[in-house]
């Protein structure tokens, strides 16, 4: 290979701003293998991969493009993901480029995720090409976009190509752009084997395969490697490029991007961000940034009402394979029985985890509300870490409680900047300092208690500013707080699943919401069932479900049959999705009704 011929790039933009089309785009108009490769063993593998019906994550996919200069170039599109609780991951993508494809809406212009991504982006030192897409809408203002990115961004926008990813328009300036604009990768063949991970998942043919960009040296089956982090070593099976499939290659060289599996059991064995060199004959200067990613947000997951526990925890031990941040561990609740402590790195990966578990292996569970961890010291002197609320010693053998403060930077159009002032503060920050990136944009400094944040922080923020600002943030330190446990008691019943630590100065208020709250998801019964909030033995907040009134049914008789017949279909369906707790059915979202509290 012609490490010069090599161009390494991402798509980044705001969501919706089409960076899938234009991938789709790019990866329509290149072919997927260079003239002499499409020879040798290859296809027999891809045969045989075929044959097992493995499917390839798209993390990275390598295009080959002939340029109007005559040459045929490798182009590697590296995917990133796109939220805040992954930008490390994000950032590790990023790191394995030289350059990044902004696509910015024509009808939009720079939106909060561009700028976020952009500024991931030049943290990596990457060329960043601006491309104005969706010129085929009627709306399209590309002379005035330009001019905000320019302004906004400060990088050249007068050569930027003006596409239309969804009708195909000017794609062929894309690819010249890259191919001119994007610097090739540099990096010795010959040094130690220095290799970056960006990204790895769990295949149960091949064990964990890891996509990777060789920085320097050579990296090809049989050799023993080594990850920098661990110290580990694994003898390398196979190596090879990515297109629509894996296909094989005898070695990947310095510039190069591909995957690597090594027998590999767990993806915690190859951790995105770790360098991978040559055990023989290590580099003696890793590559930076490497970060043990650790989980920020935990919650309880149960089975729900006749699910089975084993499936629960079979489904867990498959994610986690393929999850180097998701951990897991077994607990009970009183109200829901045997279940699972989970821990995640915010609330989208969350509620990620949550919708595999329903959708790829159609279980029922119960999720409960989100809780940071707390550092608590107890009279004795014992120092415990509480992440389920559960767990809170009596307030009497407590000396006090500490929570975990976030760093915050909220980039935002300065016209928003009281509002979200405003939101911080009620949302207990402390506010540190303001700094202008140009006349019309800011961007806020904040300590933040993690706990706040998880909450509906992200929403509120983006209801108050239209979606223009964004959100960053990283964990800085513990502090000491006045924090309580908040009970709820249903029908008299303290439920252990709805427990919540709070600050003391927002308990009555988020007491009394989740009584409301409750009062409207739970279906009414037979008898008065009452909903109360509780700090200690103290009723702080409540609210009263009325009976029923017995003629429900009664109602529509002599009447509509297939009227009565859908209401008892509706009533046994909602039962499914019920939990018994005391004499009361609880219909699952009500555990997620503590959650949001706007
Ligand atoms: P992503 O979220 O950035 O990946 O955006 P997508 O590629 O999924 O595109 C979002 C929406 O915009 C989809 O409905 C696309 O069909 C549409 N879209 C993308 N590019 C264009 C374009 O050039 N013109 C028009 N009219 N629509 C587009
Ligand atoms: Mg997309």
């Amino acid at each position: 290979f012609i490490q010069n011929r090599i161009r390494n790039f991402s798509i980044i933009a705001h969501i919706d701003h089409g960076k899938s089309t234009l991938a789709d785009r790019l990866i329509e108009k290149t072919g997927m293998l260079a003239s002499r490769e499409i020879k040798s063993q290859v296809l027999d593998n891809m045969e045989l991969e075929r044959e097992r019906g493995i499917t390839i994550k798209l993390k990275a996919v390598r295009l080959v493009y002939k340029a109007k200069d005559g040459n045929e170039y490798i182009l590697n599109l590296i995917d990133t993901p796109g939220h805040v609780d992954f930008n490390y991951e994000v950032s590790r993508s990023l790191a394995a480029c030289e350059g990044a494809v902004l696509v910015v809406d024509s009808t939009q212009g720079i939106e909060a995720q561009t700028l976020a991504n952009v500024y991931l982006a030049l943290e990596q030192d990457l060329e960043i090409l601006p491309v104005i897409n969706k010129i085929d809408l009627p709306s399209a203002r590309p002379d005035e976009v330009k001019k905000e990115i320019e302004e906004i961004i400060g990088i050249d926008c007068e050569n930027a190509p003006l596409i239309s990813a969804k009708e195909g328009i000017n794609i062929d300036d894309v690819l010249e752009d890259i191919i001119q604009n994007v610097p090739a990768p540099i990096g010795d063949p010959n040094a130690p084997l220095k290799a970056l991970i960006f990204d790895s998942y769990y295949d149960s043919y091949k064990g964990v395969v890891c996509y990777i960009r060789v920085f320097e040296g050579v990296i090809k089956p049989g050799m023993i490697i080594r990850m920098v982090s661990t110290g580990k070593t694994f003898e390398v099976t196979e190596v090879g490029i990515n297109t629509n499939r894996h296909i094989p290659f005898e070695s990947l060289g310095a510039g190069e991007v591909g995957y690597v599996t090594a027998s590999i059991k767990n993806v915690k064995e190859a951790r995105v961000g770790d360098t991978i060199t040559d055990d023989d004959n290590p580099t003696d200067e890793p590559l930076p940034g490497y970060k043990k990613v650790i989980p920020m947000v935990y919650c309880g997951i149960y089975p729900a009402e006749g699910e089975d526990f084993n499936s629960v925890r079979e489904a867990l031990e498959k994610l986690q394979v393929n999850d180097a941040s998701f951990v897991f561990e077994p607990e009970t609740s009183v109200a829901l029985g045997f279940g699972f402590r989970c821990g995640f790195l915010g609330l989208l990966h969350m509620e990620i985890t949550q919708e595999r578990l329903e959708r790829e292996f159609d279980l029922n569970i119960i999720t409960t509300a989100p809780s940071v961890i707390y550092r608590v010291t107890k009279t004795s002197g014992e120092v415990l870490e509480i992440q389920n609320p559960t767990n809170l010693p009596d307030s009497s053998e407590i000396s006090f409680i500490e929570e975990p403060i976030v760093s915050a930077s909220i980039m935002t159009p300065t016209e928003y900047v009281g509002a979200i002032m405003e939101l911080c503060q009620n949302k207990r920050g402390t506010f540190l300092n303001m700094e202008y990136l140009e006349e019309k944009r800011v961007v806020l400094h904040y300590d933040m208690p993690l706990n706040e944040v998880i909450y509906d922080f992200f929403d509120a923020l983006k209801s108050k500013t239209r979606g223009y600002a964004s959100l960053d943030y990283e964990l800085k330190g513990y502090k000491e707080s006045r924090l309580v446990k908040l009970d709820i008691l249903i029908n008299g019943e303290l439920v252990d699943a709805f427990s919540l630590i709070v600050h003391e100065d927002k308990a009555y208020e988020r007491g009394r919401r989740i009584a409301e709250r409750l009062v409207d998801v739970i279906p009414r019964h037979q008898f008065a069932v009452p909903i109360q909030a509780a700090i200690g033995s103290k009723i702080i907040a409540r609210e009263t479900i009325r009976a029923l009134r017995k003629d429900v049914l009664a109602k529509c008789y002599g009447g509509d049959i297939s009227r009565k017949k859908k209401l008892l279909e509706k009533q046994k369906e909602g039962k499914k999705r019920m939990r018994q707790i005391g004499s009361v059915d609880v219909p699952n979202e009500a555990f997620l009704t503590v959650l949001k509290y706007d």
